[in-house]
C-alpha cells in the first residue's frame, strides 16, 4: 500500500526548483502510483502524497474595498448571477469534500460579508461540524469512493468552519456568524493610521475594521487572526506598531508578503518585504521566540513574545521562503471552480459537473481527479513564471 511518497522524493520535488523533465518524469512516478492506489476513506491526496485537508470557498465576487494590492485598475467585472454557485450547491459540494476528508473550511471571496445571508450558509456548513454528520465513505471492502454507490455513512468530520474578512460589517454581525456556527474569524487589516490604510484599502473605514476586532472578540470568535499584507514604502514602517497591537488586543498578527497576485498585475520584486525583514524589524522592539511546533500545513512561521506578552506573531511568506511542500489547499471560486494553487493557471469546473446531474460518487470522482492535478509548487521565483489570469481578488486569498 503506497499512498505516501518517499521522503526525499517529496523533498525534491516540492523544495527544490527541479529542471522540467526532472519534474515531469517525477510527476508521471507519482501519478501512476496513486491511480494504481485508490484514496481511503477520509482522506484526500494529491499526487505527490500531501494530504488536502483545507478548503478555502469563495462566496462571492463583490467587495466594499479596493485593496490596490489586489485590485489596483478600475472597477472589477462583476459574474452573472447564474454563473455564481448558490448556498445549495456550496453546501452540496462542502458536503462531498469533507466526506473526502476536508476538516477545514474557511469562507472567503473577494469580501464574503457582501453575501448579506452569509449567516444561512454558516448554518448549513456548520452542520458538517457534528458528530452524526453524513459522509461518503468506501464500503467496507475499502472500494475508492467513486466506486460505492451514493451510499452515505457516519465518519470524522467538519474541524473549523473560518472566515477571512475586511471587518467591515462585523461591528454589526459578529454575533450573529458566532450564533450561526462560524468558529472564528482573520480579519484583515493593513494599518493602523487612518491616511495610510485609507490609501491601501481605498476606503476610510479603520475605526470601522477596528470595532469589528473588538465584535469579534466579544462575539468569541477565537482566536482572532489580524492579515496585514506588507508592501515596502506603503506599511513596513508599521511592522513593530502591529505587533505591539497584537500585545495590546492578544490577536495573533499575521505578516503576509506581497505575492503577484493584484489584478494589474503591477507586482514588482523590489515591493516584497521579505518574512526575514520583517522579523528583524520586530525584533528590534519586542524579541521573539519561535513557536515549535511541528508545522504540518500551517502556512505560517509562528512566535511568541519572548517577555510573556499575550499575542502571537505569525510570519507568511510564499515568496521567500515557499512552504509548498506542507500545502494541503485546494480553493473552490464563487462561479464553482476549483483552484489546486492560488498560482494556478488552469482551473477545474466543478460547476459544470455540479449541473449535470451527476450523482455524488461521480461528484467526488471528478474532485479526487482534479486533487491529483495539484501543482508541487508554485513557480513564482522561476524565471518563465506567468501570473494567473484571474488573480487574489477572484480567488480569495
Ligand atoms: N475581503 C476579505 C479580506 O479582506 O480579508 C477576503 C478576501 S482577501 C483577497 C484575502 C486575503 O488575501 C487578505 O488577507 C488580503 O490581504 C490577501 N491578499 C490579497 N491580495 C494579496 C496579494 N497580492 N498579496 C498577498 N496577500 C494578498
Amino acid at each position: 500500500m503506497i499512498t505516501k511518497q518517499h521522503p526525499a522524493l517529496f523533498r525534491g520535488l516540492l523544495s527544490r526548483p527541479a529542471t522540467p523533465v526532472l519534474h515531469l518524469r517525477r510527476s508521471r512516478v507519482s501519478l501512476r502510483l496513486m491511480t494504481e492506489v485508490p484514496t481511503k476513506t477520509g482522506v484526500l491526496r494529491d499526487s505527490y502524497g500531501r494530504a488536502i485537508r483545507d478548503l478555502r470557498v469563495s462566496l462571492t465576487d463583490r467587495c466594499n474595498f479596493r485593496c490596490f494590492y489586489c485590485l489596483p485598475h478600475g472597477e472589477p467585472p462583476i459574474a452573472p448571477k447564474e454563473q455564481m454557485l448558490s448556498y445549495e450547491e456550496i453546501e452540496k459540494a462542502c458536503e462531498i469534500f469533507v466526506a473526502l476528508g476536508i476538516e477545514k473550511i474557511r469562507l472567503t471571496g473577494r469580501e464574503p460579508m457582501m453575501r448579506r445571508d452569509i449567516e444561512t450558509i454558516i448554518k448549513k456548513l456548520a452542520r458538517l461540524k457534528m458528530s452524526d454528520k453524513l459522509q461518503f465513505v468506501a464500503s467496507a471492502n475499502e472500494a475508492p469512493v467513486s466506486q460505492t454507490n451514493d451510499k452515505l455513512k457516519h465518519i470524522g468530520h467538519l474541524h473549523d468552519l473560518a472566515l477571512t474578512t475586511n471587518g467591515y460589517f462585523l461591528p454589526e454581525r459578529a454575533q450573529s456568524l458566532k450564533d450561526a456556527g462560524l468558529d472564528r474569524v482573520t480579519i484583515s487589516l493593513d494599518s493602523l493610521k487612518q491616511d495610510v490604510f485609507k490609501q491601501m484599502t481605498g476606503v476610510d473605514v479603520l475605526d470601522k475594521v477596528l470595532a469589528g476586532i473588538h465584535a469579534a472578540k466579544s462575539a468569541g470568535l477565537e482566536p482572532i487572526k489580524i492579515n496585514a499584507v506588507i508592501v515596502r514604502g506603503h506599511n513596513d514602517e508599521e511592522v513593530a506598531d502591529f505587533a505591539a497591537f497584537a500585545r495590546e488586543h492578544d490577536v495573533k498578527m499575521r505578516f503576509i508578503e506581497f505575492m503577484p497576485l493584484d489584478s494589474g498585475h503591477d507586482w514588482a520584486r523590489e515591493d516584497v518585504v521579505s518574512g526575514r525583514e520583517i522579523r528583524e524589524r520586530i525584533e528590534e522592539r519586542f524579541p521573539l521566540v519561535r513557536v515549535e511546533i511541528a508545522r504540518g500545513s500551517d502556512t505560517s512561521l509562528r512566535y511568541r513574545f519572548a517577555d510573556g506578552a499575550p499575542g502571537e506573531i505569525g510570519i507568511i511568506a510564499p515568496v521567500t521562503e515557499p512552504f509548498c511542500g506542507a500545502c494541503s489547499r485546494i480553493r473552490l471560486t464563487a462561479d464553482g471552480q476549483i483552484r489546486t494553487c492560488l498560482f494556478s493557471t488552469i482551473e477545474h469546473s466543478l460547476r459544470d459537473v455540479l449541473r449535470s446531474g451527476a450523482s455524488r460518487s461521480e461528484i467526488a470522482e471528478y474532485i479526487e481527479s482534479v486533487v491529483l492535478k495539484k501543482e508541487p509548487r508554485h513557480f513564482i521565483n522561476d524565471p518563465g513564471f506567468v501570473t494567473p489570469s484571474r488573480t487574489m481578488s477572484f480567488i480569495g486569498g
